[in-house]
C-alpha cells in the first residue's frame, strides 16, 4: 500500500483547497501520517486523523520552534491519551543546526544555549515516545559546519531507544548504517529525485546547486545501500516537490515518484517498492 509516512496537511500551505488535496489522497487509495510541529499543528494532525479514514497523526514541538512556544509534555501526554487511535508517533522533534542564526534572533542567548535546549526538549520527546511505546519521527538537518546527525544518534543511544525514522535523511553513509544498524528506519524524499543543475543558471547559482546536487547523488548511492525493509518513502509536502512537479506545492500523492526512484536505484519494480515500503511503516507506527 502507498503510504506516505511524512506530511503536513496540517499546515496552513492548504487552506485554500484542503478538501480537494484530501479527495486526491483517497483517489489513491493511500495513507497519510500528519506530523505536527508545534502544539496547534498537533491538534490539527489528529482533527485530520478524526476525519478522514487512513489519515494517522504524529504530534511534537520541532527544534526549530522552541523559543516559539514552551514544550509543556503534559499537553502532549494528555493528546495520546484522548486519542490512542489517531496518534501513532512522536515528532518531528529533534535536532536543527541549518536554522541556528535564524532561531538565535527568537531571542536565545547563544548558539551553544539554542543548541542545549533543543537537545533537552528531544530528551522529552524521546521519553513521551517510550512512556507511550510509540515511534519518533525524528528531523535532523546539518549546519554549514556542524553534522547533526552524530549528536541525534548519540542522544538515542544515551537514552536507549531506537524505534523511529530519521525523516528526510540527509546525512553520511557511514552515518545511515549507524542508524539502520541500530534498528532505525531512514525516511526518503522527493530530494532524491532532483536531476542536474539547468545550463542557463549563472555562475553562482551552478555553485550553490552542485552542492545540492552532489548531496542528491550521496543519497541515490545510500539508497543503494539501503537494506529494503528499513526504507519508509514520504514527502515531507508541502516542501520537496519531486520530479516532475518540482518547484510547486507538494502533496501526498506525488509519494509514488519517491517510489519510482527508488525502484529505478534498487532495479525493482515499483508495485514491489510500494508494498515493502507500505508493510515497513504498518509495523513501524503499527497502523490499522
Ligand atoms: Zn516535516
Amino acid at each position: 500500500m502507498l503510504i506516505d509516512t511524512h506530511a503536513h496537511l496540517n499546515f496552513q500551505a492548504y487552506d485554500q483547497d484542503l478538501a480537494e488535496v484530501i479527495q486526491r489522497c483517497h483517489q489513491a487509495e493511500m495513507k497519510i501520517i500528519n506530523v505536527g510541529a508545534a502544539l496547534d499543528t498537533s491538534q490539527k494532525a489528529i482533527e485530520l486523523a478524526k476525519q478522514e479514514n487512513n489519515f494517522y497523526a504524529a504530534i511534537a514541538l520541532h527544534p526549530i520552534h522552541v523559543y516559539d512556544e514552551e514544550f509543556e509534555i503534559i499537553n502532549y501526554q494528555k493528546l495520546i491519551d484522548q486519542h490512542p487511535k489517531q496518534v501513532v508517533a512522536i515528532g518531528e522533534t529533534g535536532l536543527d543546526y541549518f536554522h541556528l542564526n535564524e532561531i538565535l534572533k527568537k531571542g536565545a542567548a547563544s548558539i551553544k544555549e539554542i543548541k542545549i535546549k533543543q537537545k533537552q526538549i528531544f530528551q522529552e520527546h524521546i521519553q513521551l515516545a517510550k512512556d507511550n511505546n510509540l515511534a519518533l519521527i525524528v528531523h535532523g538537518r546539518n549546519g554549514d559546519d556542524q553534522n547533526v546527525y552524530q549528536d541525534i544518534f548519540n542522544i538515542l543511544e544515551n537514552n536507549k531507544y531506537f524505534k523511529g525514522v530519521i525523516h528526510c535523511y540527509g546525512g553520511s553513509l557511514a552515518e545511515a548504517k549507524q542508524f539502520v544498524q541500530a534498528g532505525f528506519y531512514l525516511g526518503f524524499t522527493g530530494v532524491i529525485t532532483f536531476g542536474p543543475p539547468s545550463r542557463k543558471a549563472s555562475e553562482d547559482q551552478l555553485i550553490k546547486k552542485k552542492k545540492v546536487v552532489d548531496k542528491t547523488e550521496d543519497l541515490r548511492e545510500i539508497v543503494k545501500w539501503m537494506p529494503l525493509d528499513k526504507i519508509l518513502i514520504e514527502t515531507d509536502a508541502p516542501y520537496l516537490t519531486p520530479v516532475p512537479f518540482r518547484g510547486k506545492r507538494n502533496e501526498p500523492v506525488n509519494v509514488k515518484y519517491v517510489a519510482e526512484k527508488i525502484a529505478e536505484i534498487k532495479n525493482k519494480s515499483v508495485q514491489e517498492i510500494i508494498e515493502i515500503t507500505g508493510q515497513n511503516a504498518i509495523k513501524l507506527f503499527n497502523l490499522k
